[in-house]
């Protein structure tokens, strides 16, 4: 799952949730450090803001005004707090593009005037686009491609591919042999639907080679 919320660790911390709900954000928590430590940031500001927010809402109660300025520090603070979350999250995500070993696929943009950009995982790129893959260092590999929309199909290993107009995450996958009983798209299908159909949450097709592996959003141009 993604990071938790501000609204669920609110209603984790005065205990609002249902129990699978509870049982899932316990789950993420137990996994995501930057989460636990937004949740201690909470409890930290519910400490320290509580006679605060009291002494506000009595003032507000005998005023007529609503309390209104301290729960937007609470917001703010959470606010960074869902930043720096976001951020680590992206981090772990492109750790898993370097696969256990040593191998990575690299994807660049090729573009018209003959220069290259280099595709980083959850990049934006668009119908039209050129693009190369290639895996420095290996001769051998086969490799694969899964979109959002229940696509899977293999992309050459020499030259490069163009985009087409479909829509969502795309996830490309080197598998490192030549092995000819391994059935690479069998592999894929069933990894995608492993995912729930969502490419960006395969992370190996879990085939008796080394993998490595990028995705990216593509959009219309
Ligand atoms: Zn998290």
């Amino acid at each position: 799952m993604s990071c938790v919320s501000n609204l669920a660790l609110d209603r984790l911390l005065v205990d609002e949730l249902a129990l699978p709900e509870r049982a899932r954000i316990e789950r993420h928590l137990a996994a995501c450090s930057t989460c636990r430590e937004r949740k201690g940031a909470f409890v930290v500001e519910a400490r320290a803001l509580a006679p605060l927010l009291a002494a506000e809402a009595a003032r507000a109660a005998a005023s007529h005004r609503s309390p209104r300025r301290s729960v937007w520090a609470v917001s703010v603070v959470a606010g960074l707090a869902a930043a720096m979350c976001l951020v680590m999250v992206e981090r772990q995500a492109s750790d898993t593009t370097r696969v256990k070993g040593s191998a990575a696929l690299e994807a660049v943009v090729l573009r018209g005037d003959g220069s290259q950009i280099s595709v980083l995982p959850g990049d934006t790129l668009h119908a039209g686009e050129r693009v190369q893959f290639r895996v420095p260092g290996a001769s051998t590999y086969t490799l694969v491609a899964l979109d959002e929309n229940g696509a899977v199909s293999r992309y050459p290993t020499a030259g490069s591919i163009e985009l087409d107009s479909a829509i969502g995450a795309e996830r490309v996958i080197a598998v490192l042999c030549d092995r000819p009983d391994i059935d690479v798209l069998a592999a894929a299908r069933a990894a995608l639907h492993a995912a729930g159909g969502d490419p960006r949450r395969v992370e190996r097709l879990g085939v008796p080679c080394p993998e490595a592996t990028i995705w990216f959003e593509q959009r219309p141009r």
